[in-house]
């Protein structure tokens, strides 16, 4: 996500293994059981978060999620089959998941079978007839349809106060999520310690696009509708999930490597937007020269109505945001952030702190200018920061996002690059998201690596810029 102040100013067969064919017959029939083999890359390790314990369950690891959505502008409504393929990670009986209040379910199945749940605010809880043990897999497939409604976040910051499901002029549409909200629009383990891969198509009517992260894999248009279909094939965070429908038109582009990229971009903006967007490889290729080589197989820019944020292969982009800096930010996040996930929004300055720096990097090395300026600035903001929001790693639990987690913790990356020199500061950032892709990490494991791969000792430099209430001196 960035701040409004920058510097710059298709259906999956069902996984379900058949019932082993026995040419003896055997005392006990197996039980039928899902194969979870096909979404191991999707595997995680859910925990509980300390910000916001309300979204999440850290009872079940969703592996995939093949979610089948149209949307219907005239009527703003959204009909959605989400079929879940999760592993119990502890024993369970039912499956809790986040979703909507606002949407209604259709039908409920679990393994193919019928099952009814229980709505409780935003909860869905499937009950299931036989309970999972730790490890054991299900199916479990939710139909629904309604006009979705966003979360209000109850945070300071004005921007991120609705998240989740939008609408605007035309019944056009827009999503994004951070810290939780992806529940406004499909049944999900809202939390980014239980990443997932996705298959999402999505179809609205001859003339729109639907898009989402993840690879675009290409439409198909029958009577009135066009259906655009999207893979993510390493596994995504629910807060790094996007979509969008509206008219927009497409553009393709090659980055560094040849890896594709696509623009969704609206008539309308395309003065303001196509050139920013074509901007995206030459930041890519300066980013790879820092961070090593981009971690997906592809990328994107949809030019939505509202935010920026580092959705992941697809970066969202509203008008105020539409800057070649931001860009930057946000492309930055897909090894920080996208490829590294914070575990828990304790930590979310191991997001934007790096997406912060380098975005500042990137802007003194476009403008023939030094970072140092930059960080002579904000560190005349820090003490205000804190007292404001709180410290980076302790922030008010109204005060996600604010310019504490971005700045604090940049001056704090400032700090040890000017202790070990550019040779190995770069080398430091190039080999932690190279050394932990698709994981999710907190400040222990960045604490420890960082020590053993400097040989230094940083954690008490890192644990007073995080948690002190002053500017450390
Ligand atoms: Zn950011």
């Amino acid at each position: 996500m960035t701040l409004a102040l920058t510097v710059a100013g298709c259906s999956s067969p069902p996984p379900i293994a058949k019932q082993a064919q026995s040419a003896k017959p055997v005392a006990e029939a197996p039980r039928p059981e899902v194969d979870l083999s096909a979404y191991q890359k999707g595997r995680s390790q859910p925990v509980k978060d300390p910000v916001f314990p309300a979204y999440g369950n850290p009872a079940i690891d969703v592996l995939h999620y093949d979610l089948a959505l149209d949307w219907k502008p005239a009527s703003r409504t959204l009909s959605g089959t989400a079929k879940l393929t999760i592993r119990a990670a502890k024993p369970v009986t039912g499956v809790t998941l986040d979703f909507g209040r606002a949407l209604k379910v259709d039908q409920v199945t679990v393994n193919g079978t019928g099952a009814r749940p229980r709505r409780t605010g935003d909860d869905l809880t499937i009950p299931l007839a036989k309970p999972l043990k730790a490890g054991e897999g299900a199916v479990v497939t939710v139909r629904y349809h309604g006009r979705p409604r966003p979360v209000d976040a109850k945070q300071r910051r004005k921007d991120i106060n609705m998240l989740g499901f939008r609408t605007g002029a035309g019944g056009r549409a827009w999503a994004l999520q951070e810290p939780f909200g992806a529940f406004t629009w499909f049944p999900v383990n809202d939390h980014p310690s239980d990443e997932a891969l996705y298959d999402v198509a999505i179809t609205v009517p001859k003339g729109w696009s639907g898009v989402a992260h993840g690879t675009y894999k290409g439409k198909t248009t029958k009577g009135g509708t066009s259906t655009f279909r999207w893979e993510s094939t390493d596994p995504v965070a629910s807060y790094l999930t996007v979509f969008a429908a509206d008219k927009f038109r497409m553009f393709k582009d090659k980055g560094p490597r040849g890896i594709p990229i696509t623009y969704w971009i609206r008539p309308q903006d395309m003065a303001k937007t196509l050139p920013v967007a074509r901007r995206m490889p030459a930041i890519m290729k300066w980013l790879e020269k820092k961070l090593g080589p981009y971690p997906f197989p592809s990328a994107g820019l949809v030019a939505t109505s509202d935010s920026g944020m580092e959705t992941q292969q697809m970066i969202a982009l509203g008008p105020r945001y539409m800057e070649p800096s931001v860009v930057a930010h946000e492309l930055a996040h897909h090894w920080f952030g996208d490829t590294v996930t914070p575990r828990t929004w304790r930590d979310m300055w191991l997001n934007e702190g790096f997406a912060m720096y380098f975005e500042m990097q990137w802007y003194a090395d476009d403008q023939g200018g030094s970072i140092d300026t930059y960080i002579a600035n904000i560190r005349r903001l820090d003490a205000e920061l804190r007292r404001e929001s709180g410290p980076p790693a302790r922030y008010r639990r109204d005060s996600f996002g604010q310019s504490n987690v971005y700045y604090c913790p940049a001056i704090m990356l400032h700090e040890i690059r000017e202790r070990i020199g550019d040779k190995k500061f770069f080398g430091m950032t190039t080999a932690w998201p190279q050394e932990h892709r698709n994981t999710t990490q907190d400040r222990a494991s960045f604490t420890k690596w960082i020590n053993q791969h400097t040989g230094r000792n940083f954690t008490k430099l890192i644990d007073t810029w995080l948690d002190s209430k002053t500017t450390p001196r």
